[in-house]
């Protein structure tokens, strides 16, 4: 079975519509500016669309068109761009934008922010390059455990999450401030997609009521929501199998037994998951109820 939402999401869904359009409009040059979304599939795609790639802003020609990620894009990089005379086509999720101006308005007001997300995730980058202090930034219970908090006693502070950051791992985050700082006042903001979390929920309650036995994730290696489906698939003890297509599933060995689940991460596009369903239904691995 499909648990859904599968394929993409409806961010990854606008960036690349988006992409698409761009290409189909432009008859000048247009380029990626890193991967428009973390999955390799999407992006060969567009190339075969014709988009040119590009790593640096100096790489892309004045003149040309930049199709900016999904995840969101570094102020500094907006700025070298516009002076090379780039035409910026901004596909940032709506949803992620809205975290990153509620940061710079929390900011605005005094708050000391702290993010609970991954500093080197393109996500938390551009968020960052967008405030005037450095805010905390947890990606781990290991990290913030051993933090300090006694001199934000007394402090405006303010938490907020990256779209994408295990909700579990939030939970975890609130439960031991409260119990270790409860002197320190925290603001906290949901900042969580509601899209991720859906497909979260939906594994572990699939998993249980369907009593799945293995769950195949779809998805990019580099997509940190992908991440998080198969840590919560594994902590259910089951099975759990990590691919970006079809082709590497040929490498593992299933059995009649087994009753199998297909998760797939927000960047992954549709017609990949269909792949999948495709070759285990092909191999008969997927049961009458698939
Ligand atoms: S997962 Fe949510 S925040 Fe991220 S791109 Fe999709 S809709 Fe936007």
């Amino acid at each position: 079975m499909v648990i859904e939402p599968a394929g993409f999401c409806p961010g990854v869904k606008r960036a690349f519509e988006l992409a698409l359009q761009t290409l189909k409009e432009k008859d000048k040059s247009v380029y990626l500016l890193g991967d428009l979304v973390h999955n390799r599939h999407a992006v060969v795609k567009l190339q075969e669309e014709g988009v040119q790639f590009a790593e640096k802003p100096e790489e892309i020609p004045p003149g040309a068109t930049v199709i900016t990620r999904s995840h969101g894009i570094e102020q500094d990089t907006i700025q070298k761009l516009q002076k090379r005379g780039v035409t910026i086509v901004d596909t940032t999720c709506p949803r992620v934008k809205k975290v990153r101006d509620l940061a710079q308005e929390l900011e605005g007001k005094g708050y000391i922010l702290l993010i609970l997300g991954n500093s080197e995730h393109p996500e938390i980058r551009s968020l960052l390059s967008f405030l005037k202090n450095r805010p905390l930034v947890f990606k781990t219970e290991e990290e913030w455990s051993c933090f300090d908090f006694s001199p934000f006693r007394g402090k405006k502070i303010a938490v907020l999450t990256q779209t994408t950051f295990p909700r579990t791992l939030f939970e975890a985050f609130l439960r031991w401030k409260d119990e270790k700082w409860p002197q320190v006042v925290m603001e906290v903001f949901h900042t969580l997609c509601a899209e991720t979390e859906t497909r979260q929920t939906n594994l572990t309650r699939k998993i249980k009521e369907e009593k799945l036995t293995t769950v195949i994730v779809v998805g990019g290696q580099k997509s940190s929501n992908t991440a998080s489906l198969f840590l919560l698939a594994q902590r259910e003890n089951v099975r759990t199998v990590w691919v970006e297509g079809w082709e590497e599933l040929t490498q593992e060995v299933f059995h009649l037994s087994e009753k199998i689940g297909i998760a797939s991460g927000a960047s992954t596009p549709d017609w990949i998951v269909k792949q999948v369903f495709d070759w285990l239904r092909s191999r008969s691995c997927l049961g009458e109820k698939a």
